[in-house]
């Protein structure tokens, strides 16, 4: 049981979705949150996290920033993801371990998994097999992510420990309709589609790969858990264990924001990963489960999108 109390802790990433979440999510502890805008320090650039984390010494850290996007993005901008999360990471981990710190989170994501690994699928299925090339480029940074926060415990004896978060959605998510990911995707053009009262909606791909899906306020509450009670150098999934064809996601949004037309499906687009459904049997024996089910949370979603704009 790792101690929270009276502990500085930066949420490196605070203006993305999952970093926005979880200093939501440290309000009600008793702690100090430390953020640093973008235009104080460029995660890219090793001197200035090094002079950042030197200057404002945290005790905690919470690795949330990343360059982030759907199956698109990944495509076509393959440097931005791989260049940038690969700095972006080390230079955090290793500033971090050079001032000290008592604690660091690293976040990664479900993408690290084989394409074709055994569903759902287990943490020690890490590399063995081949990636979904779609996103290989994001996959290889997160991997060497999980790993050197793994060697900085074997060589240096830091407590940093490592989560995979499944697909997450939730309020602060980007809605750009060719950079996002599905969930603020298919909000965004239900609601369009409503408005303009569409007879349909274009879906991408053929509607049937399966995804798992996550309220970022769930993520949140378990990286406060998980910094409290998990102390490996095994990274843990984290996940609801329930997924879902697009096809029915899909319909799903349209109900919610009261779509009644037609799905189109655009085989012309990627479908991905076939499955991606993660086994969190590790985090359930810890004592965690997400609260928030997926009917609830695309409603949350939804509300939040349509105040933000
Ligand atoms: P992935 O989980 O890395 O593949 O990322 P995405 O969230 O971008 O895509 C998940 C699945 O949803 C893929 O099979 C996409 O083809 C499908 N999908 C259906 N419609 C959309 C859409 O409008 N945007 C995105 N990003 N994906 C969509």
């Amino acid at each position: 049981m790792f101690d929270l109390s009276g502990h500085r802790v930066w949420v490196a990433g605070h203006r993305g979705m999952v970093g926005a979440a979880v200093v939501r999510r440290l309000a009600s502890e008793p702690v100090e949150v430390l953020t640093a805008d973008r235009d104080a320090v460029d995660l890219v650039r090793q001197n200035q996290v090094e002079d950042w984390i030197a200057a404002h010494r945290p005790s905690v850290v919470v690795v949330a920033a990343a360059r982030v996007g759907g199956i698109a993005a990944n495509d076509a901008r393959p440097v931005d993801f791989l260049y940038d999360n690969l700095m972006i990471e080390a230079n955090i981990l290793a500033a971090a371990a050079k001032i000290g710190v008592a604690k660091l989170i690293f976040l990664g994501s479900s993408c690290i998994y084989p394409r074709e690994a055994a569903q759902p699928i287990r943490e020690d299925a890490l590399l063995t097999g081949p990636l979904e090339p779609t996103n290989q480029w994001y996959a290889i940074a997160k991997i060497a992510g999980i790993k050197l926060a793994e060697a900085y415990r074997r060589q240096h004896g830091h407590d940093f420990i490592s989560a995979m978060p499944t697909n997450l959605y939730g309020p602060g998510d980007n809605y750009d309709l060719e950079s996002s990911h599905v969930i603020p995707a298919l909000l965004r053009k239900a609601i369009t589609a409503r408005d303009a009262g569409a007879a349909e909606m274009v879906v991408w791909g053929t509607g049937r790969p399966r995804r798992e899906f996550m309220h970022v306020d769930d993520l949140a509450d378990a990286i406060v858990f998980l910094l409290k009670h998990y102390s490996a150098s095994a990274h843990i999934n984290v996940g609801t264990g329930c997924d879902l064809p697009i096809a029915d996601l899909a319909a799903m949004v349209a109900r919610t924001v009261g779509f009644t037309g037609r799905l189109c499906f655009d085989t012309s687009r990627p479908d991905g990963t076939p499955r991606k459904l993660m086994d969190s049997s590790r985090l359930a024996e810890l004592g965690w489960r997400p609260r928030i089910g997926l009917q609830e949370g695309l409603a949350d979603a939804w509300r939040a999108y349509v105040t933000a704009t």
